[in-house]
């Protein structure tokens, strides 16, 4: 499937074949810390087909909670996340922010991964209170 993406600023633009099969959650505690939020959710992009259109990435190594070293890119100006992928040139999964992702909706998580560090609020969020947008908040 043919995606397009980018950062929150807009400096980054890119495109990209992803397989809208392979989506996951991932709970490790680096998707923790680098999203900033409770997990990652990432699609698998097909043979390197990832390209920037427009922008620049900046990124930074890392050993994984796999025991890999992983090339995390995201934008230098806003820090969104792009990828992460094997360092190095060496190959495995090459997996997309599908938060970045135009198409998103239609990327589905398929499997949880590293639910042995997972929030164990995040296996259950539908019986919170729920809004349609922001609700007015007493200061
Ligand atoms: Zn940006
Ligand atoms: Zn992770």
């Amino acid at each position: 499937m043919k995606v397009d993406g980018g950062c929150f600023c807009g400096a980054v633009t890119y495109e990209a074949e992803v397989d809208p099969t392979k989506v996951v959650i991932c709970h490790c505690t680096d998707c923790q810390t680098n999203s900033g939020t409770a997990y990652g959710v990432v699609v698998v992009v097909v043979d390197d087909s990832f390209s920037l259109r427009t922008g620049s990435l900046k990124s930074f190594e890392k050993v994984a909670d796999s025991g890999q070293r992983r090339e995390l890119a995201f934008c230098p100006e806003c820090g969104t996340r792009i990828y992460a992928r094997p360092a190095g040139g060496t190959p495995g999964v090459f997996g997309l922010r599908a938060g970045t992702v135009t198409q998103r909706e239609a990327l589905k998580p398929i499997a949880q991964l590293w639910r042995k560090s997972a929030l164990p609020w995040t296996q259950d969020i539908s019986s919170l209170p729920s809004f349609e947008g922001q609700p007015q908040v007493k200061p």
